[in-house]
């Protein structure tokens, strides 16, 4: 029985809500660094949040905030009208939409599908394809920010499709970000992702080279980092998230590397970027250079650490 404020049209067998934002529930699966601020920004802004995840911690910690819990991706997506993914990588999307107890399997038709993992474009065009023969939408609206952008609900977010399911997606997406930039079709949203990752990844090493090597010829590392910042090296990971542990006191470097944007998922990252140019035949020197390097770093145990870890890195490696 629908309640007086939500009528349920049905038009060419799709149906269509005219429920206000704040009545729907939002589902929303992947809790972890990111997921977990993304969901709590939700409830934080009166949304009814129903989640999953792998993991029974972080569903617990949004259990505490408020939120219902759904015992797989496919009971949440009967309960759902809306629902965001927050996943590691192109085959953890794949499984949590496709999969046996996946979200298609029991999908409400008109239900808005919203996945910000940073995933390959190409991906995010199969599974939006799929979608649509489920006579719902996705969009690919991947973030960049960080954790602490998550926190505050401050993201950029990048979104892939028609003008017209943008507009539907806004008031979710502003509930979890500042910037909601509309990039063009499917899977353009995660094209800007890769290549704002591409010069993300590049720049973190080219700082955490520079910071080492200034430390290691006597320089404070506050007193060089502040050079930066007001120089033209200055960057965001100089300025917002430098590598250098007691440079920044909020920073992942500042407490051991952890809670931040781990190296594994940057090489991830950078792997789409070079299997991208790749497919293109365009060139991309210091993308694969970089990538080499996050690869070097995931093989000596440091995947799970952030990826200003680079630094650390560094400053245990002689030539
Ligand atoms: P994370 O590893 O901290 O979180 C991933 C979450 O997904 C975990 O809670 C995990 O348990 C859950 N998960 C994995 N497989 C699952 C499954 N099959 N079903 C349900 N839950 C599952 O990763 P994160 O740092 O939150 O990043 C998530 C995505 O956001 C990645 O694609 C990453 O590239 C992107 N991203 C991260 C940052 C950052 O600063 N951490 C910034 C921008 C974008």
């Amino acid at each position: 029985m629908l309640s007086r404020s939500s009528v349920c049209l049905l038009i060419n067998g799709v149906r269509s809500y005219s429920t206000a934002a704040s009545e729907r529930v939002v589902g929303f699966i992947g809790l972890g660094n990111m997921g977990g601020h993304q969901a709590a920004n939700l409830i934080k802004k009166g949304h009814k949040v129903i989640v999953y995840d792998i993991s029974q911690d972080n569903v617990n910690r949004l259990k505490d905030k408020g939120a219902l819990v759904a015992s797989s991706p496919s009971e949440l997506a009967k309960k759902a009208d809306v629902i965001v993914t927050m996943l590691p990588a192109s085959a953890h999307v794949k499984s949590v939409y496709c999969g046996d107890n996946g979200i298609f399997k029991s999908i409400k038709p008109g239900t808005l599908l919203l996945d910000s993992s940073t995933i390959d474009p190409q991906t995010a065009r199969e599974v939006a394809d799929i979608a649509t023969k489920h006579n719902s939408t996705l969009l690919d609206c991947p973030v960049s920010g960080g954790t602490g952008g998550a926190e505050a609900g401050t993201l950029t977010f990048m979104v892939g499709g028609k003008e017209a399911d943008f507009e539907r997606a806004k008031p979710y997406l502003q509930a979890m970000g500042k910037n909601i930039v509309h990039c063009g079709d499917v899977g353009t949203g995660q094209a800007a992702k890769v290549c704002n990752n591409l010069v993300l990844g590049i720049s973190m090493v080219g700082v955490s080279e520079a910071m080492n090597l200034g430390v290691k010829l006597g320089i404070d590392p506050k007193k060089l980092a502040g050079i930066f910042n007001t120089s033209s090296a200055r960057c965001w990971s100089s300025e917002l998230y430098n590598p250098c542990p007691g440079v920044l006191e909020n920073s992942p470097a500042s407490r051991g590397y952890t809670g931040g944007f781990g190296s594994a998922l940057m090489n991830k990252d950078l792997g789409l970027a070079v299997d991208s140019a790749k497919s293109l035949g365009e060139p991309l020197p210091l993308g694969t250079t970089a990538h080499q390097f996050y690869t070097m770093m995931v093989q000596k145990g440091l995947g799970n650490k952030d990826f200003s870890v680079a630094y650390e890195f560094l400053q245990k490696t002689k030539q």
